[in-house]
């Protein structure tokens, strides 16, 4: 039985943890507690024994893969083809599997997507977030299910995901799912649409609550009001349409400084407020989801379904997929074209303390608020 095979497609034993919540190593990687106990089934899955509580238990436990009955490789070409925006039915043909096999991972992987999010997005520093709504369908055609979501515009990374009709109590959770992701809730600015609930939200969220004092000495004591730091703004980006076409966009400073969102600004590289890294995002999730495309009968039959290939999506966007517009020191030169130097104004390069060039490539975008966006550098190091 060949054994090194499989291992090199999984991850190594001393990255997995005993599953037993009894056992004193439960959860903690490298304690060396795990040894393969026998090796079974077609895709050759190791089954584990814990030294320390005498377990045995696979180790596809508590994974998404846990109980499947399908192939390795088909199932996880099935999660492959949801992220790239295959309808369920078009992944079963594809994948060759039946299409309750699609519909129960569908389920499995965005539950699991949603939990490991939640596990290790904490602690998030950010200097700016964009947030906005993408509509779309669920059960039938009349009734809608919007994904709303908050995105860090310096790193591309989608820090909130929430689903549900579009009102307070959305934006709300929305709202507080990403305050308790950010290691400083007070040193930001948030830029948003026009939604009304984001302005009335913004201070009870993310300010500071105080109780004023009452007049006189009886009766009952003012509401608890809030506090906006200096280093907390709010700014509403407003575009209004004619038919299809945005005719004018207004801005909106609604809590916080003028020179707070300024010093943020020059910090992204933006000219001004926008939501251009939001506004990417959501033609990204489109084509990664079925169920948001647009204009089309792209509905999923039921919520959950909806809800569980946005996680999937999300979570394949920000932990699997390179970003094109964030740049990256490459170790030598890119491509043939960049031997033409008429051709090089879309490279940056500079000297590195070390001595060699580093090389910070994009492509440029004739929008200028996009290609603001694109051009953002990562630190204000490389500008010299
Ligand atoms: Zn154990």
């Amino acid at each position: 039985m060949n054994t090194t095979q499989t291992t090199q497609t999984r991850p190594q034993l001393e990255t997995l943890a005993c599953v037993n919540e009894r056992c004193e190593s439960y959860g903690q990687v490298g304690r060396h507690n795990l040894t393969i106990r026998k090796i079974y089934g077609k895709d050759q899955i190791r089954y584990l024994r814990c030294r320390c509580c005498g377990a045995e238990f696979s180790e596809r436990k508590q994974t998404a893969l846990w109980n499947t009955k399908v192939a390795e490789e088909k199932a996880v070409s099935v999660a492959e083809h949801l992220a790239e925006g295959c309808s369920l039915k078009a992944t079963a043909r594809l994948a060759k599997v039946h299409p309750s096999v699609v519909t129960r991972l569908n389920r499995k992987v965005g539950r699991h997507a949603e939990a490991f999010h939640d596990e290790r997005v904490q602690g998030v520093k950010v200097v700016a977030l964009e947030a906005d709504e993408r509509h779309g369908y669920a059960q039938d055609k009349s009734q809608s299910q919007w994904e709303a979501e908050v995105i860090d515009p310096m790193s591309k990374f989608v820090i909130a995901h929430v689903q549900g009709q579009r009102d307070e109590a959305l934006i709300r959770r929305l709202l507080e799912d990403t305050a308790k992701r950010l290691a400083h809730r007070q040193q930001l600015v948030l830029f948003t649409d026009g939604e009304a609930s984001y302005a009335s939200l913004f201070p009870e969220i993310f300010g500071t609550a105080y109780q004023p004092s009452r007049q006189g000495g009886r009766g009952r004591f003012p509401n608890v009001r809030y506090r906006i730091p200096r280093t907390l703004a709010h700014v509403q980006i407003v575009k209004r349409r004619e038919g299809q076409r945005v005719v004018e966009v207004a801005l909106r400073y609604v809590h916080g400084s003028m020179r707070c969102v300024q010093r943020v600004l020059e910090q992204l590289g933006y000219t001004t407020p926008n939501t251009s890294a939001i506004e990417r995002r959501n033609g990204t999730a489109r084509r990664m989801n079925a169920h948001q495309v647009r204009r089309s009968l792209a509905f999923s039959r039921r919520d959950d379904t909806k809800v569980a290939l946005g996680w999937w999506g999300l979570t394949v966007y920000n932990w699997s997929r390179p970003h094109r517009s964030l740049r990256l020191p490459l170790a030598q030169a890119y491509g043939k074209k960049s031997s033409n130097h008429a051709l090089r104004r879309w490279r940056w390069v500079w000297l590195t303390t070390s001595g060699q060039s580093g090389i910070f490539c994009s492509l440029r975008s004739s929008c200028p608020q996009v290609r603001d966006n694109l051009m953002s550098l990562p630190n204000s190091a490389v500008c010299k």
